[in-house]
Parts: structure tokens; C-alpha cells; sequence
């Protein structure tokens, strides 16, 4: 059995004390409809567990300091290793952090400057721009630099007393209005746009200066400066500048390093023509086939590790990034291969590789690549453990194990485990899908009219122009990179307000909104109890006298980790139920507030009879979210559930523009059919549905497809094909349209 890692008596969440046993140094994909237990088992069980054993590994001092984290529930796990995760997190806020810092390639990069570079100046350090000796004196090294936005601060058409300045700091009657209007500096009638320029720039830059004013007759002595000069030396590189403060400033490329976050000297310096900043702009395909052209026993060391490093990031579909791109650009999908990609370069054996549906983002051209990096981590020496819903990486597993059959309490069974040969014959939600693709079809329908974007130049889109049909479900497609998401969600939502962005960001932070908070059936329910018990409704509020005070309501105390991610600990004091013994023993039909929270959606529908309740949780119901337990914290949401979430919220409005990034993410090919469903409801009820979306079960669906390309990054930013699915299948050039014709009929 040590052939594999074997799990006994699995409990947590919905898994209904399951054996599994999982063959080690194997591609293993993990298939299951959402909700039926795949990431409990993946993640809350083998990662959590082989988590804490790496924790219990440190001495008893150590630990003394350190939070014990639980055991998941599950009554034995054998044979695991150190296990790393690969998600879709984002890899950090820090704007300082690159793509190049942060796969070390920048480090080779500065080594090949400090060596062979024209002429030769000095240490690899004075190529790095998070040091003294290298930055930008500028910047200091950032990039870019923050500027007061006046247009945002300065109402021209207002006087200073009908309070032409609009921030917080100069309200009207507050302490720094007051002062200007004492200092007698200042026309205070005068319409802003009758200033001369002289009593412009004294309202704008005049430096501090003391001096005696006059305030209701009396005589005060006040400093008085500039509206910029003040709100610079108040606020300005903050650095961490809050969001009321950020919307006063625009963020500006340096004016003196363009950018580059390099001194003169850095830049002067040359290899084979080209300076460090201007290999770190190029797209890693382009810096793969400069660095081609350098070679020698003087620069291989550098060079040939680069080259590696840049290599895996090409194959597995980031070629369009350049080393210079902040890491807190990139999105879920890009910040998961770059993950990926680090670990093809580090030569670890034997660990657990744990990912979260890698396929996100990928158009069907480059699933093959992925595959292909997910086998040479397996060749290794290493276990790969996958969740995943896209048939193309299900079909090249080792071995699939399937978890169901339904989702929440209707799954957390094993429902098959073996090759994927055995699976296709299985009579599983998964195995059926994979033998037969086959989907009722819908009629296509016409656009009711058109709405136009011109000219769009952002990032690489090449000044595209494209007409968008309304009233219908219009597809973006193209491989990653090719500007999807920048025309759809830079560009046409800031053009189009009232569009409707369904993404999948975290629903909210806050750990006292669950998805009965969310969408607004949690007051309804508080009413209930109310009523039945003859108190007030805010009593079964997490904000109110009635939650635990002791982790506020919360249910757990959170253990902050110098060097891990924050622990959760259970809270001691109410055992995780979150509301004080009063509140507990007060029923409703026989149960507490805190067993009604952790009731899924659909046993809530039938335990409420309240029209209200009924109709808020019937939304969620209807966007295939019965199974989610009503206290859980929406920051245990997955994107895709989030994004579902907020979908249920929008359901039943009318004359729409819903926009959604990929919302087939973390959906079983069965629960495709369903949103298919609610996105043609949407349809119907005469809205418009825009999507971004690489399934070609979705795209041979829509109504209208606008295919991206050819390729990702300077290759792309053109409209290759537009039209009906079977207009786009017959353009040659559309890597989308050669995918459409094998699934047309
Ligand atoms: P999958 O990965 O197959 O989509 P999950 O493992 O995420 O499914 O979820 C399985 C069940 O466990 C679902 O009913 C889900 O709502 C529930 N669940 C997941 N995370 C939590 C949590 N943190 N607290 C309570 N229930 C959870
Ligand atoms: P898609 O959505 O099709 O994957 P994107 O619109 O995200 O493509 O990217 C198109 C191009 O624009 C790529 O070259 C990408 O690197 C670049 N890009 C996207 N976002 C940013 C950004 N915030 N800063 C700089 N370049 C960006
Ligand atoms: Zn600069
Ligand atoms: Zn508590």
C-alpha cells in the first residue's frame, strides 16, 4: 500500500466518512459536480493535514508559540508528504513585485549586466531597482508616481465658500477652510475659474507660512499653504494610502525613468545593444529569442537558467507577459501558471502538488501544454493532485477519482475511482458526460440592436472596433493574452456604466456576511424568530448584544502566522455557534438561529414557509446553489460560487447588460447545462449577456461570437472573427473557429 496515499473515515464538511486511496507520483484529476466535496477532500483534507504535520515537526519550543491547527476530521491519512498548493490566489499586493523578481529571472538578468554588459559599471546590484544604488531617485524604484488629480479636488465653477474644494479635509466650516478664509490670502467669492494665475498658484503651491490673521474680529496666528503643497506633505507616498485618500490622486509613469524604476546609470549600461529595461519590457517570447543570440562561457551560467525559467512560462501559455509586468496585474488564471512555472524550476521529489482547476483561462490550444507540465512535475517524482472540470485534462489523468453523486449532503461519496478508459464506462454524472457530449440545443436568436465600440487602444489592443449585439448572448473568445478582458472589462464597462460586471471576486471580506446576509434572506429569517419569540429581530444579528462576545460573532478567533497564512482557531467560548446560550435557547419551529445557519439552501426552502424567505433562497436554488449552508462565510466561497451568488442577486431584473468573466469556473459539464439555463432565462427577459468564456459547450451556444487574436499579447488585440458560431468556425485564422467545427453539427 505504499504505492498509495490512503485516506480513512473522511468527515469533514459533506464527505460521508469515506476511504479513498489515491496512487502516489500519479496525475490524479478529481471530477464531481460543485458542491459534492472535491476541494474538501483535495484541500481541507490531504493539504490541511500535510500542513499540520509539517507544523508538529517543529520543536515543542517552536510550537509553544505557534496555534495548534485543528485536525481536519478524518480518522487516518497515510503516506502524505510536504504538500504545496497552486491556486488562483494572487500573488501578493506588493508593488514593487514583478514577474521578473518573482521568478528570480531578473536576478540572472542583473548577474548578465554586472558581467558582460557595455561598459562594465559594477555590482549585479546596481541593476536592482528596490535598492539605493539602482532606483530611480525619482520613484524610488516604483514605476510610477502619484500626482493630486485637481480635476477630482477643484469644482472651477464654485468659489472657495460654496466650496470649490471638493475633499474631505476642506469642508466647508472645518479647520483648514477656516484658516485660508483667516489668512485673508484667498478671494473667497470668486469663482475658481476667474483666479488669475498668480491667485491660482498661491490657492495651489504657496509653502507654509505663518502669519497673523483675523477670525470674528480676532486676531490668530495661523499657517496657511497650498492645496497641493498641503495635501502632498499630509498624504502624499503614504504607504498605504487609504481608499478615500487614493480616489484624490492619479497614478502617473515616472517622468524621468519612463517607467523603467532605473537611475541613469542602470540604463546606460548595454548587452548586445539593449539595456536591462529594455529587455524587461519585452514579451518573455521575444527575450527567449534575444537571449538565443548570446552565448559563451562568460554569460551561459546566467543565461541558460533564464532560459529555462522563461521556457516553462512560454509553454505553459504566458509568453505575452513581459518580466517588468507587476505581479498584482496579472489575473487568477496568470498568477497560477506563473506559480506553476516556478515549480518546473525548483527540483523538489516527492511532494504533493495540490491545484485548483489549472485549466481556468486557458483557451483549448493550450490545455495540451498544460497537461504536458503537470506530467514532468509527475515525472519527477511527485503526486499530482488536480481538481478539474475541463474534459480535455480529465481525459489525460492517470487516474480520475469522481465524488458525488449530487452536491453538499447529496454528495460526498467516492462515486468511482480508476482509469479514465473505466470511467467512460461508469455510470457517473462524470462518466456519462465524457462518453457522450451531446446537449439539447437552442435556437439561435437576432440581436435587438447594436452597440458600437470605437477605437479601442488599450494595452495591446490594436484600435479595435467592434459592434456588440444586444438582447442576446454574445461570447469573447481567444487564447490568453489575446485582449478579451481588456476590451470587455477595461474598456467597454468604463464606456458602458450601467453594464453589470458579474465577476468572481470575493463577494465581501467581512466575516459576519454569509450568503442568507448576501442575498437579504438572513433579515427576512431574523424576523421569523422574532416574532416567534416576542424579541427584537436585532437580537440575531452577528453585530448585535446576542452574538458570542468573545470572537464577535464570528465563530472562530483568527491566529495571525509570521510565516504561513492565518490560522483559524474554533471559538472557545460558544464552540463555533457564534451567539450567546440566551439567544441559543430561543426556537423557531423547534430549531436555534445557529442550526438554521448551517441548514443548506435547500433544506432552508423546506423548513421556511415565509414568502420572502422562500423567494430570496429560491434564487439561489435556481443558479444551482442549493447545496451552500446558509452561515457559511462567503470567504469560503470558491470565484465561481461567488460569482453564481451574484448572479442569483440579479435574476430577476430586466433590460440589462450583464457582463461575466469565465463563469463556467469551477462548474461540473452538468452544471454547465444549468447556467447555460439561467444565462438563456436572462436572455429571454430581454437582456444582454456578455461573456467572456474558453468552454465551447457555452460558445457553440451563443448567439454571437467575437473571437480575439490571432495570438496573446503584441500578436493579438485584433477581432479575427465575429458572427454567429458557424460563422466563426469557417474562419481559417480562428484558432476558436477550428474547435467550433469538431462540435457543430
Ligand atoms: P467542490 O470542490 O466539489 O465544489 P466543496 O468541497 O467546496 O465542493 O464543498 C463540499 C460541501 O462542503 C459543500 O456543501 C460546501 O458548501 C461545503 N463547504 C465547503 N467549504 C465549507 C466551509 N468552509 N464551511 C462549511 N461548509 C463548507
Ligand atoms: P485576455 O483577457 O484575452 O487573456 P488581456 O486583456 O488580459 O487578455 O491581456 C491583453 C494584453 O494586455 C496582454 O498582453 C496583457 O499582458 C496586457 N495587459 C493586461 N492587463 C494589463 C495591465 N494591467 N498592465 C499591462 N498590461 C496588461
Ligand atoms: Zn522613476
Ligand atoms: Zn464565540
Amino acid at each position: 500500500m505504499d504505492d498509495f496515499i490512503s485516506i480513512v473515515g473522511a468527515k469533514e464538511h459533506n464527505l460521508k466518512n469515506v476511504d479513498i486511496n489515491i496512487p502516489r507520483k500519479k496525475l490524479v484529476v478529481f471530477t464531481g459536480v460543485s458542491g459534492s466535496g472535491k476541494s474538501t477532500i483535495v484541500f481541507d483534507t490531504i493539504y490541511a493535514e500535510s500542513q499540520r504535520q509539517l507544523l508538529e515537526t517543529f520543536s515543542a519550543f517552536t510550537r509553544k508559540w505557534m496555534p495548534r491547527i485543528e485536525k481536519p476530521k478524518v480518522d487516518a491519512i497515510r503516506n502524505i508528504s510536504p504538500a504545496i498548493k497552486i491556486d488562483q490566489k494572487r500573488m501578493g499586493e506588493n508593488r514593487r513585485s514583478t514577474l521578473g523578481t518573482a521568478t528570480e529571472i531578473s536576478t540572472y538578468l542583473r548577474l548578465l549586466f554586472s558581467r558582460a554588459g557595455q561598459p562594465f559599471i559594477g555590482p549585479s546590484f546596481y541593476f536592482s531597482f528596490n535598492i539605493p544604488e539602482g532606483m530611480c531617485p525619482s520613484c524610488h524604484g516604483v514605476g510610477t508616481t502619484i500626482a493630486l488629480d485637481l480635476d477630482k479636488v477643484l469644482d472651477m465653477n464654485k468659489s472657495l465658500a460654496e466650496g470649490a474644494i471638493d475633499h474631505y479635509q476642506y469642508r466647508l466650516g472645518g479647520y483648514y477652510l477656516n484658516c485660508m478664509k483667516a489668512s485673508r490670502l484667498f478671494d473667497m467669492d470668486k469663482k475658481l475659474k476667474d483666479y488669475t494665475k498668480e491667485e491660482m498658484d498661491r490657492l495651489l503651491y504657496l509653502e507654509p507660512t505663518r502669519l497673523n490673521g483675523e477670525e470674528h474680529g480676532v486676531l490668530v496666528n495661523v499657517t496657511i499653504e497650498g492645496i497641493i503643497t498641503g495635501l502632498n506633505r499630509r498624504q502624499f507616498i503614504k504607504e498605504d494610502m487609504s481608499e478615500r485618500d487614493m480616489k484624490y490622486f492619479k497614478v502617473e509613469t515616472c517622468p524621468d525613468c519612463h517607467g523603467t524604476r532605473l537611475n541613469e546609470r542602470a540604463l546606460s549600461v548595454k548587452v548586445n545593444g539593449k539595456n536591462i529595461a529594455e529587455l524587461s519590457s519585452m514579451e518573455l517570447t521575444e527575450l527567449y529569442a534575444f537571449l538565443d543570440t548570446i552565448s559563451g562561457p562568460l554569460t551561459d551560467p546566467m543565461v541558460n537558467p533564464m532560459k529555462v525559467r522563461l521556457k516553462h512560462l512560454i509553454d505553459i501559455g504566458v509568453g505575452y507577459l513581459s518580466l517588468d509586468r507587476p505581479i498584482s496585474t496579472l489575473s487568477g488564471g496568470e498568477s497560477q501558471r506563473v506559480k506553476m512555472a516556478r515549480q518546473l524550476s525548483c527540483d523538489l521529489v516527492d511532494m504533493i502538488y495540490v491545484f485548483d482547476e489549472p485549466s481556468i483561462g486557458l483557451h483549448p490550444r493550450d490545455i495540451g501544454n498544460l497537461v504536458s507540465m503537470l506530467r514532468m512535475l509527475r515525472d519527477k517524482g511527485n503526486s499530482i493532485l488536480v481538481v478539474e472540470h475541463d474534459p480535455a485534462v480529465i481525459l489525460e489523468a492517470d487516474h480520475v477519482i469522481d465524488v458525488g453523486p449530487g452536491a453538499g449532503t447529496g454528495g460526498g461519496n467516492i462515486t468511482f475511482s480508476g482509469s479514465v478508459d473505466a470511467l467512460k464506462g461508469a455510470d457517473t454524472m462524470t462518466g456519462k458526460y465524457l462518453s457522450s457530449r451531446s446537449q439539447n440545443g437552442y435556437s439561435r436568436r437576432t440581436p435587438s440592436g447594436y452597440i458600437e465600440v470605437r477605437d479601442a487602444s488599450l494595452h495591446n489592443l490594436k484600435n479595435v472596433s467592434v459592434r456588440i449585439p444586444t438582447g442576446v448572448l454574445v461570447c469573447v473568445t481567444g487564447v490568453a493574452g489575446s485582449g478579451k478582458s481588456t476590451l470587455i472589462n477595461d474598456i467597454f464597462t468604463a464606456r458602458h456604466p450601467d453594464a453589470i460586471v458579474i465577476d468572481q471576486s470575493p463577494v465581501g471580506r467581512s466575516n459576519r456576511s454569509n450568503p442568507a446576509t448576501y442575498i437579504g434572506a438572513f433579515d427576512k429569517i431574523r424576523e421569523e424568530f422574532a416574532r416567534a419569540n416576542g424579541v427584537t429581530s436585532n437580537l440575531f444579528s452577528f453585530n448585535s448584544d446576542g452574538a458570542c462576545p468573545k470572537c464577535n460573532g464570528q465563530g472562530f478567533v483568527e491566529v495571525e502566522m509570521h510565516f504561513l497564512e492565518n490560522i483559524r482557531v474554533t471559538c472557545t467560548e460558544c464552540g463555533g455557534k457564534r451567539y450567546t446560550k440566551e439567544v441559543l435557547d430561543l426556537k423557531y419551529k423547534g430549531k436555534n438561529i445557529a442550526e438554521v445557519l448551517e441548514m443548506t439552501v435547500d433544506e432552508a426552502l423546506a423548513f421556511f414557509e415565509d414568502k420572502a424567505v422562500r423567494h430570496k433562497l429560491g434564487t439561489m436554488k435556481e443558479v444551482g446553489l442549493g447545496y451552500l449552508t446558509l452561515g457559511q462565510t462567503l470567504s469560503s466561497l470558491s470565484g465561481g460560487e461567488a460569482q453564481r451568488l451574484k448572479l442569483a442577486e440579479q435574476l430577476h431584473k430586466k433590460g440589462n447588460i450583464y457582463v461575466m468573466d469565465e463563469p463556467t469556473t469551477g462548474l461540473h459539464m452538468a452544471d454547465v447545462q444549468v447556467l447555460l439555463d439561467i444565462i438563456h432565462k436572462l436572455v429571454k427577459a430581454k437582456n444582454t449577456v456578455i461573456v467572456i468564456e474558453h468552454n465551447l459547450d457555452v460558445i457553440k451556444h451563443a448567439d454571437w461570437v467575437i473571437d480575439m487574436g490571432p495570438e496573446g499579447g503584441r500578436k493579438g488585440g485584433e477581432i479575427i472573427a465575429e458572427g454567429t458560431p458557424e460563422d466563426v468556425a469557417k474562419v481559417e485564422r480562428s484558432y476558436t473557429g477550428r474547435y467550433l467545427r469538431e462540435m457543430l453539427p
